[in-house]
């Protein structure tokens, strides 16, 4: 059994031209995976279309008519950031389902783990809303079919910006954790330490709000104090590992630190407690780095670790975060 790779031509339809999140961003990944030397033992996978039902039980009618309308026509914006081009309803939906497809087989033990490699991103798509270059949300679709059947899922998010579309859908909820550390204050504003869920979900959102500058020490420490402890504790049948390299050091949209070796070492530490990970593609917009970022988690998946030269230090002073984060969750969890 190898890692699939879930991929269409067609994800390069929702063509944004010079907008940050464009159709290269797939190209320069798909030739660093050609130049990996385990690219001739990878699975490539079409996807499906997520069936419409599905959708609506995720997001809310309007929202999915919004999206539907404009993408008849295309070539026009969602909200300021976020653009919608012809037949997007289609392509999201290719995305969405292309996610929720290759989790299930993950699942069922079909595949031991896979790297869905799709567009247009989904983690800040709220129930009710499509925003920062999200139309719908990718891996809280695939997460909620998962748990309909029973499934305990953790989505796990490595992109600079806090997934407040993820996060929101699953608040309330207990049967799918959210895990972010993520750059704070930066877009969209959300993730804070306190915002921890509600209700039955108390104790099932967790946040890492980080300083610019944070780098690999630092998130190692949140993985040491917080992130793999709680995990162990939850025990997940699956993770779900959103995948966005905007927390690289390089990235123009981003501030953290992180280096591209750390992407696949993030996956080993999760592989420690739960092998089965779909990674998803959210962010990363560095064209220069985001191939080796990939090819680090991929080689990971693949058990054929890469390591590249990359040796950029962040600041590792990350006490305070951890202090609040163990004092908001430690009524939840051993900590
Ligand atoms: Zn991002």
């Amino acid at each position: 059994m190898t890692t699939p790779i879930v991929f269409s031509d067609e994800f390069n339809k929702h063509d944004t031209a010079d907008h940050p999140e464009n159709a290269d961003r797939l190209y320069v990944m798909l030739d660093a995976l050609e130049q990996a030397p385990f690219y001739k033992k990878l699975q490539f996978i079409e996807p499906e279309m997520l069936p419409e039902k599905l959708l609506y039980e995720v997001h809310s009618e309007e929202m999915i008519q919004r999206v539907k309308e404009i993408s008849e026509h295309g070539d026009s914006w969602i909200d300021l950031d976020t653009y919608v081009c012809k037949s997007d309803y289609e392509t999201a939906r290719l995305a969405a389902g292309g996610v929720a497809s290759v989790c299930r087989n993950v699942v069922e033990g079909d595949a031991p783990n896979a790297y869905a490699l799709v567009r247009p991103p989904g983690h800040h798509a709220s129930a009710e809303r499509s925003m920062g270059f999200c139309l719908f949300n990718n891996a809280g679709l695939a997460a909620h079919a998962l748990s309909k059947k029973g499934k305990r899922v953790l989505i796990f998010d490595h992109d600079v910006h806090h997934g407040n579309g993820t996060q929101s859908i699953f608040y309330k909820r207990k049967d799918v954790m959210y895990q972010s550390f993520h750059l704070s204050p930066h877009y969209p504003g959300t993730g804070d330490a306190s915002e921890i869920g509600e209700g039955e979900g108390k104790g099932y959102t967790i946040n890492a709000p980080l300083g610019f500058g944070h780098g690999d020490d630092a998130v190692s420490q949140l993985f040491d104090e917080i992130f793999i402890p709680i995990t162990t504790q939850f025990k997940p049948h699956l993770i779900i590992i959103s995948a966005g390299y905007d927390s690289h050091h390089s990235d123009q949209l981003g501030g953290l630190k992180l280096t591209a070796n750390f992407f696949g070492e993030m996956v080993r530490r999760f592989q420690e407690v739960q092998p089965r990970i779909v990674c998803t593609l959210e962010g990363g917009y560095n064209l220069q780095w985001i191939g080796k970022c990939f090819l680090s988690q991929v080689g990971q998946l693949m058990s054929y670790p890469l390591l590249f030269d990359d040796p950029v230090k962040g600041n590792d002073d990350v006490k305070t975060v951890i202090d609040k984060m163990k004092k908001e969750l430690g009524p939840y969890w051993e900590l």
